[in-house]
């Protein structure tokens, strides 16, 4: 089945940039990431919410024909992260991480879940990653991502995930930090020799490099005239880049990855744009296609 399963968070984000303010708005990695993937492929998401959290934001995800039936809401608050980014539009600064719901969270997949081609372990607690990636049959290729406070406070089982997964998409801070080495290469030479057969290293508006055992593959990110709001870009580009590869039904070749990296870079194009998943929300297949042109014109010689 090339179908897409995602665990991740489902959230609510206080989010400072230089252009402004918003509070407790949409986000989470699951909300980002779903919404990309599902212009290519069916998305099944698996998260939890609490009784705060508004109808119509399940159904933005039910509308655009994914699987909410692993969505479960239950008694508390939902998972609520305050960030701001000063200056530095790469790097988010963590105010506050609430995990509320996701503390107690254990996923129990249905077995139409756990028979899921693609499997995508959005950041989130790396216990929550292994407990899916435990119940999943299997699949053809598993990617994670993660984040700096999994990295602090809990780094065996991320190296866990990391040993079992085909794919890990990180921030290049993160990768650093992660590797502790200082500069990208090193740290995704590092990272292959953890387990994985390919990764990609987000590197903000200078793009990424994507490293197999092959060798490497950059490109810079899609140039906008101006980023409001950067918060959800690298889940919306692994939610382009699986859901590219789901559509075509691919393995991990290089050259499929390299096709993947450049529909994920296109689709995070869309979400800088404004706040939250304000316009990816109405993101259509044909803006895509456009904007898709557009960049492989400022790419090629
Ligand atoms: P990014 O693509 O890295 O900008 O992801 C941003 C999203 O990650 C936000 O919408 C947050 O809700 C979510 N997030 C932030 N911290 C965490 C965390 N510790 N665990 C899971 N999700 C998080």
């Amino acid at each position: 089945m090339s179908d897409i399963l995602v665990v991740g968070s489902l959230a609510y984000d206080t989010i400072s940039t230089p252009s402004g303010r918003a509070d407790r708005i949409l986000g989470g990695s699951a909300n980002y990431f779903s919404v990309a993937a599902s212009q290519f492929a069916q998305v099944h998401v698996i998260g939890v919410v609490g009784q705060d959290y508004d109808e119509a934001d399940i159904r933005l995800l039910a509308d655009k024909g994914v699987d909410v039936t692993g969505m479960q809401r239950v008694s508390g608050k939902t998972f609520h992260w305050e960030g701001s980014y000063k200056g530095d539009l790469n790097e988010a600064v963590t105010i506050e991480t609430a995990l509320n719901v996701f503390a107690d969270f254990d996923p129990q997949l249905s077995e139409a879940h756990k028979k899921c081609d693609y499997v995508f372990l959005a950041n989130i607690d790396p216990d929550l990653q292994i407990s899916v990636l435990n119940q999943v049959k299997s699949p053809k290729l598993v990617a994670s991502d993660t984040m700096n406070l999994w990295i602090d406070i809990k780094k065996n089982s991320l190296l866990k995930v990391i040993e079992r997964v085909d794919l890990l998409t990180i921030n290049e801070n993160e990768s650093k930090l992660l590797t502790r080495t200082t500069n990208a290469i090193a740290a995704s030479k590092e990272i292959l020799r953890m387990g994985p057969k390919a990764v990609v290293i987000k590197r903000g508006e200078y793009g990424f490099v994507m490293a197999t055992h092959e060798g490497y593959f950059i490109l810079p990110a899609m140039p906008v005239p101006e980023v409001i709001d950067p918060t959800g870009a690298g889940d919306t580009f692994a939610g382009g880049l699986m859901g590219y590869l789901a559509k075509t039904n691919q393995s991990l070749s290089t050259e499929k990855l390299k096709q993947a990296c450049l529909s994920g870079t296109v689709m995070a194009s869309f979400t800088i744009q404004d706040f939250g998943l304000n316009r990816l929300r109405s993101l259509t297949a044909s803006d895509f296609e456009t904007r898709k042109q557009e960049f492989l014109k400022v790419i090629t010689l």
